[in-house]
């Protein structure tokens, strides 16, 4: 059928261009080498912009910095093992290549680890100083910033997501036919939900803005969970629950016309322990409010498990204590990149019960205590 495509025409896989300039007698053309995609998409993935809404009194100033994602620059470096934390290097398609696919933890530099280029200097400070040099009180400030500096960080990485697309498109040069077809399927889908999620993330960052903007947090909610211990995990990411703790459908993931509502994950040292806090605002009340109760419901006792198993399920931006992760049983170890592994493989659905226990202990962050502000947790 791809051979009666006409060379004027559009190619069939999609990308606008003409066949003649993109898939014609793609099978004979030189394969891309790996190093030369995995640096074009590194560099998609380090584009300098500031991310603060127009409106704010102060205007950008300073040059972009290279602004940590985790809160609090301690806390990195409490999990840190001579200067290093474990995380998944998403750029490095080599060693995932050689390892059939799945994907490896990495040892990971603490200037390096969580940061991106979405603030100017002078935003970075001024917007951020209530969670970074403030005494952390899980004001609903602070548990809004965290909110909002997830949101940040995810639009920048779903921006270079979508800037991506076009390198992603091109390394099937050299293929077969027929694995040129099943791979441009892939990027179809690829391309669908990326557009999808940036939709989505630019209505929320309007109404994150808003509230950045007027200081007025009465819309802002948040599940917090003070640990006597620092989490072995520092995390910020957001996530879209299709499922509870339970197995009970929350949303509808597979329509691209609803739109997800999300909420934002952030783990960071405190005081001698540390805290995972959970940030939405109102408008996703629906769905994260019995979000939040259903894992209140779940046993306080080994809440550091089911809150290692759902970051690792959900998020990227997650960095880990190499001491913690090189005690763990291989077994254990498993399990966590297969989570993340299948997350991250969009011809899988998603499996309801995948926050249920797993009859696997993973970590012990001494006693709970919860708090929840602007909703009530039953
Ligand atoms: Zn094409
Ligand atoms: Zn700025």
């Amino acid at each position: 059928m791809t051979r009666q495509v006409g060379r004027n025409e559009s190619c069939w896989c999609g990308s606008g261009k003409k066949y003649k300039r993109c898939h014609w007698n793609r099978e004979n053309q030189s394969p891309i080498p790996v190093w030369s995609a995995a640096d074009a998409f590194k560099a998609a993935h380090s584009q300098c912009l500031c991310l603060a809404p127009q409106n704010l009194a102060s205007a950008c100033s300073g040059k972009i910095v290279k602004a940590h994602t985790v809160p609090r620059s301690g806390s990195l470096k409490r999990i840190a093992k001579d200067g290093h934390v474990y995380g998944w290097s998403f750029s490095d398609l080599n060693k995932r290549a050689n390892h059939q696919g799945i994907p490896q933890p990495t040892r990971i530099g603490l200037n390096i680890a969580s940061t991106f280029m979405g603030f100017c200097d002078a935003h970075d400070n001024a917007i951020f100083k209530p969670v970074e040099n403030e005494k952390f009180v899980f004001s609903p400030e602070q548990c809004f910033l965290l909110g909002y500096r997830a949101l940040a960080y995810e639009k920048y990485m779903k921006d270079a997501q979508a800037n991506s697309i076009n390198i992603i498109r091109d390394v099937d040069k050299g293929w077969s036919l027929n694995h040129q077809i099943s791979h441009q399927n892939g990027v179809a889908l690829y391309t669908h939900g990326v557009t999808a999620g940036q939709r989505d993330i630019d209505e929320d960052k309007s109404f994150y803005d808003n509230v950045l903007t007027s200081e007025d947090y009465s819309s802002m909610r948040s599940y917090i969970v003070k640990f006597e211990k620092t989490p072995t995990i520092m995390c910020s990411g957001r996530l879209a629950p299709i499922y509870d703790f339970t197995g009970a459908l929350l949303q509808d993931g597979c329509d691209p016309n609803v739109k997800l509502r999300h909420l934002s994950l952030n783990s960071f040292a405190s005081g001698d322990g540390g805290a995972v806090v959970f940030t939405w605002l109102e408008d996703s009340d629906n769905v994260c409010v019995p979000f939040a109760r259903s894992l209140h419901a779940t046993d306080h006792a080994i809440l550091a498990d089911t809150l290692t198993r759902l970051m690792f399920e959900n998020l990227q931006n997650i960095y880990w204590s190499p001491t913690w992760w090189d005690n763990l049983p291989d077994e254990s170890k498993a399990a966590l990149i297969k989570r993340f592994a299948d997350a991250t493989d969009l011809t899988k659905p998603i499996d309801p019960q995948a926050l249920a226990p797993d009859g696997r202990s993973y970590n012990d962050w001494g006693n709970a205590e919860i708090q929840a502000l602007g909703f009530e947790l039953q």
